[in-house]
């Protein structure tokens, strides 16, 4: 046996490896993530390596290669806890070593070493309002923001002026000369918000959140930390028990991660936590360099920050002492990479949770049907809020019909319902918004009159339409000729869903000529600035309706609103996979929730083709526990995660013919693999079919899924068929792997 040895962990030295030869004492305790000792270069000095590759084949003549001295214990540097966490990643999700340990390292960057910036107020309070009026009537909005901010908060951390408040350089520049601002610079760490802000934010917990900080911390100092979930609707104050729990942390000299997707990563958020935990937290977002981000870790490696807030990759900084994890919008499928290794942020979070002794707290008002399903078995410790802090009924919703309103002659996309509640709120001043749910447009077929949609009679899921005239299940490859007339009623309205917001729009302009739109999909936010740039002008209440996509059930509050319409509730659950059901649930009950935040009672409309579904009325009721159940059975016969894993094998080539030819050899080689194996027994196979987008930038895809009980054997079987291709890798075909995988190819 041979290993491959780096000789230290950093992102730069992983294609520098050097082969040993691992003496046959060894041979069964070495494993990729080991520290071993070695001995290195002409004097073969004894130093510490790290293996991060085995193999049976030398790369070089036997008489080169020298033999591993020992195994070391491990030891607690933080980079080991990485190193062994990308060993885990590699396995668990199926990855090269060096594509799992460039997700954990962080990249350095050769740039000059970045120094802590502040951004203070210079001007008297007086002049500064002055000023400000002047920006907004010359609407000079980026110089309006940054003082508007300042004005309040005195002082600013560098990061997040440029960060969240997307201030350019020029801008600061042209403040600067006018005198209004001081930009200064310094490498030693200094408090960038005022300290009286502290005891502004203190609160008195409600008893539901004493209880559930007390339960993660007794937990906790008893030494058998935990994972949590918090389950508690918008305003139940989860953000306040994540800011309680890392304050103990802290407190017990740990640090935290707290993990948020970036599209609820707002100013308003994060300033809760910098006012907090003053010079002690960073953020790590997406608009940050990688020599910012190397500079983060580097502070968090050295104790300068304890905290540290940001999407899925902010999970490996550094922290020497990690004491929490916390995962805020658990369900949000962000928290799952695209690309290879297609890891989880939950269990990754949990996995490096234990190997630092520390707490996982997953929070959400609409939790993931897995996370629920390991609370209910008492893997996770399950915490609820029930109640709202910031006052505020849930809002009345109603349920409108449209096969009803189609058979009543109201062909436009609202139902009358919604026209007469929007006429309502437009005569009060009060706000609107509308949703389009879009989720599974490519390829949805229904029938309008009666709701029909035809399912795979193999997996129960939603057929689609593939290359105009065939229905296909996206599993199992299951294909029908698409009827003409629908199956169930006869009705010749049996096709595909077309809405945009753009038609929206228009449809509400013919209603009501006068009304003052703003529209928010793909085409309206090409970069990230305009989509906070649309929240805040609705905010602003520059008008009354606010129409988009899935993206604005996130982010801001808007307290004015006190009518929501979700149009085409149902169009995510035509889509083809078993998840359908859960995202319609949350994506209906997150886009209700966004009436009546404020004073103002709010209602909600739901249009659906489905009105009986329970994904729909579910939501409707805001019943998350009763949908869990009904969902629960589905997941149950259908051998569907969590009750089950799954594993999708993903072939793509440019060559149709030989992407499918492989995708069919590796399913015939998995299928007597599980026939031969008694231990991979109770492997079940579905496939191969074309992916439903079946070619992306003119790359084909294909894949295969299997399904067992135990995790286990998809990995078995995911390392047999890297076996399989080892030194057969060719240009022309990849093959990915995703392990319980959120969406189909
Ligand atoms: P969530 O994260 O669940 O949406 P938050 O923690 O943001 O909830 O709380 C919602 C609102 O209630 C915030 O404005 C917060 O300041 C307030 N709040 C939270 N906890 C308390 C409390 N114990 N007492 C009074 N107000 C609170
Ligand atoms: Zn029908
Ligand atoms: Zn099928």
């Amino acid at each position: 046996m041979y290993a491959d040895i780096i000789i230290s962990i950093s992102h730069e030295k992983l294609d520098r490896s050097f082969q040993y030869r691992v003496p046959a004492s060894l041979e069964s305790k070495i494993e990729v993530g080991s520290c071993v000792r070695i001995p290195f270069g002409r004097g073969n000095k004894e130093i510490t390596g790290y293996c991060i590759g085995l193999s049976e084949t030398a790369n070089f003549p036997e008489s080169q290669l020298k033999d591993i001295l020992g195994l070391e214990k491990k030891s607690a540097l933080v980079e080991e806890k990485l190193l062994s966490l990308a060993g885990w990643i590699k396995k668990y999700y199926g990855s090269t070593m060096i594509q799992a340990l460039k997700t954990v390292l962080p990249a350095k960057e050769t740039i000059a070493k970045q120094v802590k910036r502040t951004v203070h107020l210079a001007a008297e309070e007086e002049k500064a309002r002055a000023c400000l009026y002047e920006y907004r009537r010359k609407k000079q909005s980026a110089k309006e923001r940054l003082l508007t901010e300042l004005i309040e908060e005195k002082e600013l951390p560098g990061e997040l002026v440029s960060g969240k408040l997307h201030i350019s350089a020029a801008t600061l520049e042209s403040l600067e000369k006018e005198g209004l601002i001081r930009i200064t610079t310094e490498n030693t760490y200094r408090d960038p918000v005022k300290q009286e802000a502290l005891s502004e934010e203190r609160l008195f917990l409600s008893e539901e959140q004493s209880r559930a900080v007390n339960q993660v911390i007794e937990d906790f100092d008893k030494g058998c930390p935990q994972t949590y979930l918090v389950h508690g609707i918008t305003g139940s104050g989860k953000t306040q028990v994540y800011i309680s729990l890392i304050e103990e942390m802290i407190r017990r000299g740990r640090q935290a991660i707290v993990l948020i997707p970036e599209i609820a990563l707002t100013y308003q958020t994060l300033m809760r936590f910098y006012k907090r935990f003053p010079g002690r937290v960073s953020v790590m977002n997406s608009t940050l360099s990688k020599g910012e981000k190397y500079d983060q870790c580097e502070r968090a490696k050295n104790g300068d920050i304890d905290v540290i807030i940001g999407p899925r990759s902010a999970l490996f900084t550094p922290f020497p002492n990690l004491g929490l994890i916390i995962l805020d919008e658990e369900h949000e499928s962000s928290y799952k990479s695209e690309t290879t290794p297609k890891y989880h942020a939950r269990e990754t979070a949990i996995r490096l949770a234990a190997m630092h002794g520390a707490s996982v707290v997953l929070g959400s008002a609409t939790p993931s049907i897995g996370s629920y399903y390991q609370a209910k078995r008492g893997k996770f410790k399950l915490l609820t809020l029930t109640k709202r802090l910031t006052g505020g009924e849930l809002p009345t919703v109603y349920i409108t019909d449209m096969r009803e309103e189609l058979r009543n002659g109201n062909r436009s996309v609202y139902s009358l319902k919604l026209q007469e509640l929007m006429a309502d709120r437009l005569q009060k001043g009060q706000q609107i918004m509308l949703f389009l749910n879009r989720r599974g447009l490519a390829g949805f077929v229904s029938c309008r009159s009666c709701g029909e949609v035809m399912k795979c009679p193999h997996c129960s899921v939603a057929l689609s339409e593939h290359r105009g005239k065939r229905l296909l299940c996206h599993y199992c490859g299951y294909e029908t000729a698409k009827p003409d007339v629908c199956p169930k009623c006869g009705s010749k309205y049996f096709m595909g869903l077309k809405a945009g917001t753009q038609q929206l729009e228009d449809s509400l302009k013919k209603l009501f000529p006068q009304v003052k739109t703003l529209r928010m999909d793909k085409d309206t936010t090409k970069t990230k600035e305009s989509y906070e740039q649309i929240l805040e002008a609705f905010a602003r209440h520059e008008a009354d309706v606010l129409i988009g996509t899935q993206m604005i059930v996130k982010g801001h509050d808007f307290p004015n609103v006190t009518l929501v319409g979700v149009v085409m509730a149902d169009l995510s659950l035509g889509q083809s996979d078993f998840r359908a059901g859960e995202r319609t649930f949350q994506l209906v009950t997150q886009a209700v929730g966004r009436a009546g935040r404020g004073t103002l009672p709010g209602e909600a409309v739901i249009q659906t083709y489905q009105p009986d579904n329970y994904a729909i009325t579910f939501a409707a009721a805001q019943d998350y526990e009763g949908f869990y159940e009904e969902e629960l059975v589905y997941r149950q016969l259908g051998g569907y995660p969590p009750v089950e894993h799954m594993l999708a094998v993903q072939i793509f080539s440019p060559d149709r013919e030989l992407g499918e030819g492989l995708a069919q050899d590796l399913a015939a080689m998995v299928k007597s693999l599980t026939q031969q194996h008694e231990t991979l027994s109770n492997v079940f196979l579905l496939g191969p079919a074309p992916g439903s987008i079946e070619k992306v930038n003119d790359v084909y895809r294909f894949a295969f899924y299997l399904k067992a009980k135990e995790y286990g054997k998809l990995v078995a079987i995911k390392d047999c068929i890297e076996q399989s291709r080892r030194d057969k890798e060719s240009g022309r075909v990849s093959i990915q792997y995703d392990f319980d995988p959120l969406n189909t190819l």
